[in-house]
């Protein structure tokens, strides 16, 4: 065989829920894979755990309204019109189930077939995963399991929000990618922009590269992995798949 090259996410699905900790989180890489996603029809929702308002030196809540108005304008550049953010507190998410249960609302509100979290290892290539992306990552995990069982979180069963199981859970592939998207491109460009949506926010980190000078070499180095220009690599789990013993 010519190489091992990573499988295309199969495109068998309609909704697809982000669930990051912060503003911004999606728009490191992931973002284009969601403008792939959205042109074809596919509609995509972002849960936002908190909004960000410790991510700058301004006061927090000046923050809050900055960054919330900038990743409006980032889900614009990418076709997502579904933008839910609460008010988990920035630099201090309590994995948990009043996490849990947040996310499994949603869940259960948007029906997705399809569920992007954040990574909760502790190690990564690029350093120690942050902590409010760890506990995102691992509540979102739970929460999908929590979702599908009408006995956990029954108030909102009472409220009309029927159990819902959605199939995949995807999560940021550095560490041992399943699946690729292929966003060579139009999705690369839109998820470009869709970083420099985040204008005021880059501009108080000193030093931060121009996003259009490393979005696309992070989406080389998968398209490499995938054997296409630029690709997102993602750890893919069909969790509706029958377990393999
Ligand atoms: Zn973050």
């Amino acid at each position: 065989m010519p190489g091992m090259t990573l499988p295309a996410l199969p495109e068998e699905f309609q909704r697809v829920l982000c669930v990051v900790a912060h503003p911004d989180d999606m728009e490191y890489g992931l973002s284009s894979a969601v403008a792939r996603w959205t042109a074809n029809g596919i509609e995509v929702g972002y849960l936002l755990l908190t909004r960000g308002e410790a991510g700058m030196p301004n006061p927090p809540e000046e923050t809050a309204r900055l960054r919330l108005a900038e990743q409006q304008a980032a889900c614009a550049a990418v076709g997502v019109e579904q933008l839910t953010v609460l008010d988990h507190p920035d630099g201090v998410l309590v994995y948990g189930l009043d996490l849990r249960r947040d996310i499994c609302r949603e869940i259960r509100r948007f029906k997705p077939d399809v569920v992007l979290g954040s990574n909760f290892d502790v190690d990564t290539p690029h350093g120690f995963e942050q902590a409010d992306h760890r506990a995102a990552g691992l509540a979102t995990l739970d929460a999908i399991r929590d979702a599908g069982n009408r006995w956990i979180f029954p108030e909102q069963v009472d409220e009309d929000l029927e159990p819902h199981s959605p199939r995949w859970y995807l999560v940021p592939g550095f560490g041992g990618p399943t699946h690729g998207v292929d966003v060579s491109g139009e999705p690369l460009r839109r998820g470009v922009a869709s970083l420099e949506a985040h204008a005021a926010y880059l501009a108080a980190i000193p030093g931060h590269p121009a996003p259009a000078d490393f979005i696309p070499a992070i989406a080389a180095m998968g398209g490499q992995a995938m054997g296409v220009e630029h690709a997102v690599l993602f750890r893919a789990r069909d969790l509706h798949a029958r377990p393999e013993f």
